[in-house]
């Protein structure tokens, strides 16, 4: 909003979908050399630059193309510009990123909807059982209680650690400006549960609510779950331990429509929408490169730069790990910029430091 006399300052916003993710990583990047090349300064080393315009997709040719091109993108590093800085502003590399693998879930009840008069207290509700399913699969702290589920996860290093224990805690804050009374993880602060692996209902569903709601058993109810791994954590066998667990439920499990003997013999029935995944990768904190790169980004900033082991959100990183690709991670976005949803938006102090940010990259020797 522009107020008499008021001119553009950092803390003004622009508002477009994918200004954040990933706009405006790749204009800082681009603004970024270029400042350089205006200010006839010659950059430390060899670049190449790298964009990709179909990563909210999944990324479908992106295997083909960086494996199809192996002496081009021959590199010492990868710095993937995407995400948001840390949330008290400052500064962050970024060493690794979560893998992730969504899960399909329909639960049946009577094959067709039934007057819940006429049939409640008799026929199943596939809701309820759905819910009941779902409930099975944490405790009341949100930690889950599928059997083995963080068996595989590989600790993290006395650096990792360390680096953690450094990281800004904002939780009480950002706590108020969500308005929930107790964050889930049993005392946890939210980078520590950022480094284990997750189980997140995406939604749920099951016939209409509200004005549109019917007094009906329904025929179905669905959910989408989604799991987000750490290092460690293998993404089929993540789900394995999901279908077992469901099993252990006393559910039969199928990938596919059941059929009216299976609805016959089995009192309860998922269906499985099976989706692809991938794993997470890290890159050590020892890595003498990794640590000059950090130098270069304190070089920009009068705070101290956060390095964490793990985003919590999701890149396809294994794809670089086929070319035996290093990766690091450094955002410039903020971390409130509604990215995937309404109202996207980048402040525009974010962008000109992730100006100044990759220009110090840049210039490394
Ligand atoms: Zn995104």
């Amino acid at each position: 909003m522009m107020q008499a006399g008021e001119t553009s300052g950092p803390d003004w916003r622009l508002y477009a979908r994918s200004s954040s993710d990933d706009k405006a990583g790749v204009m800082a990047i681009l603004a970024g050399y270029e400042a350089l090349v205006q200010s006839k300064q010659r950059p430390g080393v060899n670049i190449k630059f790298f964009f990709e315009g179909e990563e909210e997709k999944g990324s479908p040719h992106l295997s083909e193309i960086v494996e199809g091109n192996r002496a081009l993108l021959a590199s010492d590093l990868w710095i993937i510009c995407d995400g948001p800085v840390h949330q008290s502003g400052q500064k962050q590399v970024v060493f690794g990123a979560r893998g992730d693998v969504n899960v399909g879930l329909t639960v049946y009840g009577p094959k067709r909807p039934l007057h819940s008069g006429h049939y409640g207290n008799w026929a199943p509700n596939p809701a309820l059982a759905l819910a009941q399913l779902l409930a099975s699969m944490k405790d009341s702290t949100g930690r889950v209680t599928i059997e083995g589920f963080y068996d595989d996860v590989i600790p993290l290093t006395a650096k990792e650690q360390q680096a953690l224990s450094r990281v800004p805690n904002l939780d009480a804050a950002i706590q108020k400006e969500l308005s929930f009374a107790r964050a889930d993880g049993g005392g946890q602060n939210l980078s520590e549960l950022i480094n284990q692996p997750s189980l997140n209902i995406n939604g749920m569903r099951s016939a209409n609510v509200g004005a549109q709601a019917a007094n009906v058993i329904p025929t179905t109810a669905e959910a989408t779950l989604d799991l987000r791994l750490v290092l460690g954590n293998d993404w089929e066998r993540q789900v394995a331990k999901v279908v077992s667990h469901i099993r252990r439920q006393g559910f039969f499990v199928t990938t596919q429509e059941p059929t009216d003997a299976e609805r016959a013999r089995y009192p309860r029935i998922v269906r499985l929408t099976p989706h692809t995944g991938y794993n997470a990768e890290r890159t050590s904190m020892d890595l003498p490169l990794a640590q000059e790169v950090v130098v270069a980004v304190q070089r920009t900033s009068t705070q101290p730069v956060v390095q964490v082991p793990t985003s919590g959100g999701s890149l396809p990183l294994h794809v670089f790990k086929k070319i035996n690709a290093t990766t690091l991670t450094v955002p410039v976005a903020n971390y409130d910029n509604n990215q995937h949803a309404e109202n996207e938006n980048i402040r525009l102090g974010n962008l000109w430091d992730g100006m100044e940010t990759m220009a110090a990259i840049m210039q490394l020797k």
